[in-house]
């Protein structure tokens, strides 16, 4: 099938999980996550309608982000080192994998100089997986407290990658944990954190069931990754 036919198909899949979860058509923000596809597949994609995309390497971003139109938003999903934070920022919409708060330090120091304020998620690792980059659930708010105090960033809310399960069944009391996460951080910091990145190509309407507010789709779009 081609990128269209795949995201239309991806489309349909999120507008019946909107429906099914009682929730308003285009609410959920599809993500289209292009990691190692070439500027071509971009295009292709932003040619059938597509204008958020995801990748989680800046160094793809570098490379993409000029080929393609600045009416399309990219979103930085994966690990950021430090060094790479100035690069990073005037490329990216939102970075939903802040990770710790000596990053949320260097990215508003950042952010400051180069008269930015950045959208940002804080990424949680509801699993506690040691593979997984994030907060655990315990210190998110403390992070979250620190964060509130940075003038540059703008956090908008909460963002995971739980441990796999084919059963996305199985990888629902995760999104639930995050949701209820984000309920008790916006009451005891006194906050609002709207958006909850949640939920990939094969688990996502289950993500949507539980409120994610932006899905990360990379595989049911672009193909399988070599
Ligand atoms: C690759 C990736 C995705 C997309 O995964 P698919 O299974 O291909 O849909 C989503 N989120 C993150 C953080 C990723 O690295």
């Amino acid at each position: 099938m081609s990128i269209a036919g795949n995201l239309q198909r991806v489309r349909e899949r999120l507008a019946e999980a909107e429906r099914a979860a009682g929730r308003a058509q285009g609410t959920v923000r599809l993500v289209a996550v292009s990691k190692t596809w070439p500027a071509s597949a971009v295009a292709e994609a932003a040619a059938a309608g597509q204008r958020d995309f995801g990748e989680n390497r800046v160094q793809e971003l570098e490379e993409k982000v000029p080929e393609g139109d600045s009416s399309w938003q990219w979103h930085l999903i994966g690990p950021l080192q430090k060094n790479k934070v100035r690069k990073a920022l005037p490329l990216c919409t939102m970075i939903h994998s802040i990770d710790s708060l000596s990053l949320a330090e260097r990215v508003d120091r950042i952010a400051g100089e180069l008269g930015l304020r950045s959208r940002i998620l804080l990424q949680v690792n509801v699993g506690e997986e040691d593979s997984k980059s994030g907060f655990s659930s315990g210190s998110a708010r403390a992070a979250l407290t620190g964060v509130l105090g940075l003038p540059h960033l703008e956090v908008v809310g909460l963002m995971t990658v739980p441990p796999f399960d084919p059963d996305p069944e199985r990888v629902r009391p995760f999104f639930v944990e995050l949701r209820e996460l984000r309920d008790r951080l916006e009451v005891d910091a006194g906050c609002s954190l709207p958006e909850l990145s949640m939920g990939m190509s094969h688990d996502f309407e289950v993500a949507v069931a539980e409120g994610a507010t932006i899905v990360r789709v990379g595989s049911s779009i672009f193909g399988e990754r070599g």
